[in-house]
């Protein structure tokens, strides 16, 4: 098998755009306008949860069609025909597992055109394989500024716009990278 390097720039065209233009014109950095790194610099590294599972990205949303569905058939029959006395922990329950099959539609949607999507709690993002398969990873990289490490982590006002920042254990405050998840290598199954 031939074994020729294609040359794969994808990394550096997308990271450093536009970067040429500030040298020497004395920018201060502000939030917007923060240095940009290529994954190769800062060594950013995936760490596989539930020991590398993975999950069929569609039968996820099957999974949720047909949670949604049977939730309906079930709501209807609580609140019309209500066959214990207890009708409203039922309605509870069904209005529960319906807002659950409503997430994992959603979410499947959003991962098939995303590949990346924050995961419940703080650390751990959902991405989706060139085969479609859901996977949960932790990501780490080491901080350009100090070398420590960084965690990515969803951060921003709980009500606002939220970014996905590598942020560094040694300086949080100030060694703070934000990751376009675009420039991420693909999964390979
Ligand atoms: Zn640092």
């Amino acid at each position: 098998m031939p074994n020729d390097n294609h040359g794969d720039q994808s990394g550096d065209n997308s990271l450093n755009v536009g970067v040429g233009d500030f040298r020497g014109a004395n920018v201060n950095i502000s939030h917007n306008e923060r240095p940009t790194f290529t994954p190769e610099q800062l060594h950013i590294e995936r760490h596989p949860a539930f020991g590398g599972r993975s999950l069929d990205s569609k039968s996820v949303s099957v999974f949720g069609y047909i949670t949604g569905l049977g939730t309906m058939i079930g709501l209807y029959f609580t609140l019309f025909r209500p066959p214990f006395g207890e009708q409203s922990s039922w309605s509870t329950f069904f209005m529960f597992s319906f807002i659950v099959a409503g997430l994992a539609v959603a979410l499947s949607a959003a991962l098939r055109r995303r590949k990346f999507e924050h995961f419940f709690g703080s650390r751990h993002y959902l991405e989706i394989s060139n085969t479609g398969r859901l996977r949960v990873n932790r990501l780490t990289a080491q901080c350009p500024w100090c070398g420590s490490l960084m965690h990515l982590r969803r951060v921003g006002p709980k009500e606002g716009p939220r970014d996905d920042q590598f942020i560094c254990v040694r300086n949080p405050a100030q060694h703070t990278v934000q990751l376009d998840p675009t420039v991420l290598p693909d999964i390979e199954d």
